[in-house]
């Protein structure tokens, strides 16, 4: 029987409710943090597929200091989301624990002395932690919600290898497991249509991901953005890819989600990069939550629900 209340899967709203008792929404942050795979300590080309102008909002400029970026998404956020009293400083751009521990203190506790703040979700790589920043997140854990989301993008090391990732999934289990170990949650991000992956090894990845204590996770369908090695690859030769047609990635997420761990809290089912940045668009205009609309819908249709076929 479908364990959960209103949906058939554990929905980011209703794990927000149930932690915060009230809206709360994320502004963007972008201060100004690199990645190791871009300044050259691991690389310079980055991940083939990295754009990161793609996904950040027109607010969020790292010239700006965090608290400005803060007041400014808050004001942005007001007008749309009246209900949000409540905001979480979403850390996005780049690798944002790759600094030095001071730096990091400096920015989020800029960002935490903000009243309306009541966390972080701090993006990074597996590679941009350890002991002592883990330290200072859990300590920042005691009072405040703190999140650590870590791209995976994939569990197969090859695949990590062809987009140029620079870190194994071996260094992505033990960063995840150190995070959750020291009383911090954990969020993923994984990609579905990475170069070499079959729908079949998409699916084998389900159950180690499932063994990760994991808090949330994101799903992004493959999308090729504009100015990446990823767009070169893709103009020189497509048949590289196999980009997921709408109605096959649905029925691909229901399979995934049904054997999903269901303590995972999933956060979104696809990516939405504004079209201008794309160089193909297989779904045409549609928006994340028409898709997230038809994925429920085939949910309910097929009888089945996130970790139905969960084995432990
Ligand atoms: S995707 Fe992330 S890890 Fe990869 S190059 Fe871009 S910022 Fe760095």
């Amino acid at each position: 029987m479908n364990p959960f209340n209103n949906k058939r899967y554990n929905s980011y709203n209703e794990y927000f409710k149930r932690t915060f008792g009230q809206r709360v929404q994320k502004v963007s942050i972008d201060a100004g943090f690199t990645c190791p795979n871009r300044d050259g300590s691991l690389g310079s080309g980055g991940c083939t597929y990295c754009n990161n102008e793609a996904f950040n909002p027109s607010y969020c400029q790292p010239q700006k200091s965090v608290a400005t970026q803060i007041a400014e998404g808050i004001e942005f956020h007001k007008v749309r989301y009246r209900r949000a009293l409540k905001y979480l400083a979403y850390f996005q751009t780049y690798s944002n624990t790759y600094a030095p521990i001071d730096t990091l203190k400096e920015l989020y506790g800029q960002a935490l002395s903000y009243p309306e703040i009541a966390g972080l979700v701090i993006g990074t790589r597996p590679d941009c932690i350890d002991d002592e920043k883990l330290e200072y997140f859990s300590q920042l854990a005691e009072k405040h919600y703190i999140i650590i989301e870590y791209g995976l993008e994939s569990s197969n090391n090859e695949t990590l290898k062809r987009i140029n990732r620079g870190h194994t999934w071996e260094q992505t289990v033990s960063a995840i497991n150190k995070t959750a170990k020291a009383g911090i949650n954990t969020g993923a991000h994984l990609i579905f249509g990475l170069p070499g992956e079959s729908r079949e090894t998409m699916l084998e990845q389900v159950e180690l991901i499932s063994q990760l204590p994991l808090t949330t996770i994101k799903f992004h369908q493959l999308q090729i953005v504009k100015d990446t090695l990823m767009a070169r690859q893709f103009i020189e030769n497509a048949d590289l890819f196999h980009l997921f047609e709408l109605e096959e990635y649905v029925s691909f997420i229901v399979k995934f989600v049904e054997r999903l761990n269901p303590a995972f809290v999933i956060e979104r089912f696809t990516g939405e990069v504004p079209p201008r940045f794309l160089v193909s668009k297989p779904w045409g205009q549609l928006r994340s939550d028409q898709v997230t609309i038809m994925i429920e819908q085939e949910l309910e249709r097929q009888d089945t629900w996130q970790g139905k076929y969960f084995k432990r």
